[in-house]
């Protein structure tokens, strides 16, 4: 039986990135893993986007296609580190809402469940507003779905965020930057349905225009240039630390000079 999820800093980083880009609506990914010790333990390294095939306010939903796709990536990076990743689980964000599962949540992970046992749900709660903090926070939930009778109950997992120091840190960061051009077909696709719904009017489709421009502009602003500024600033940081362990290095180097040298 499932006991312990580990997820990693990255994908921890890119999830809760993709749950704060809207407010509106419910986003959803796919989560890569590996199970070891008899399926209680779960480690998660990746995660997979999906793209809103609808976006209505509480209905999340993967399609079979997003499913194969996300299980041909977990193939694609197994191979690449060398270990059995697969599909583990899944996530998706209840933005303004409590943390935990909804009935419909318990169902769908239920049916997961049915088809591999140690499959695990993972919520993020954002935009909570704290009576005490009065500042916005973000609350995480792991979970599974239990059967009692025709219903469904939840238990609860224990979740740790792990430091990991692997070769998916690059592939993680792909992942969070791909996120602005998923939004961006989102939007794409919706002036396009819009589009070819009505026969429009050329006030109707500049007003279609002109509602995706500023969805653009939105994705820009809110998503794109925090994430730029925040990478930027990561960087900065990194070769400042690189360059003092350079030093450090050439340091302990000269040392080890002057050691042999005294032998
Ligand atoms: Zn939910």
């Amino acid at each position: 039986m499932l006991n312990k999820v580990l997820l990693s800093t990255d994908v921890t980083l890119a999830c809760v990135q993709h749950a704060l880009s809207t407010e509106k609506e419910e986003i959803m990914g796919l989560l890569i893993g590996e199970v070891h010790e008899n399926n209680s333990l779960v480690s998660i390294v990746s995660s997979v986007i999906l793209r809103r095939l609808d976006k209505k306010p509480d209905r999340v939903e993967i399609s079979e296609e997003q499913l194969v796709q996300a299980t041909l990536r977990a193939e694609e990076l197994a191979a690449e580190v060398g270990r059995p990743l697969r599909v583990v689980g899944w996530y998706h964000s209840h933005p303004h809402i409590t943390v935990w599962p909804s009935h419909v949540d318990l169902a769908t992970q239920s049916m997961y469940q049915r088809m591999d046992s140690s499959f695990v749900g993972i919520i993020f709660a954002v935009f909570l507003t704290e009576q005490t903090a009065k500042a916005p926070s973000i609350q995480i939930t792991c979970f599974q779905s239990v059967n009692e009778g025709s219903s469904q109950s939840r238990r609860e997992i224990e979740l740790e965020i792990t430091n990991n120091n692997d070769s998916l840190t690059i592939n993680n960061f792909e992942i969070l930057t791909q996120l602005p051009a998923i939004l961006k077909e989102e939007e794409d696709e919706s002036y396009i349905n819009e589009a070819g719904q009505c026969d429009t009017d050329i006030i109707t489709r500049q007003h279609n225009s002109a509602v995706l421009t500023i969805a653009i502009g939105h994705i820009v602003e809110k998503i794109s240039r925090p994430m730029l500024e925040a990478l930027v600033a990561r960087n900065a940081l990194h070769s400042v630390r690189l360059r003092a362990l350079k030093k450090r290095h050439q340091e302990l180097m000269s040392m080890l000079d002057n050691m042999s040298c005294n032998v």
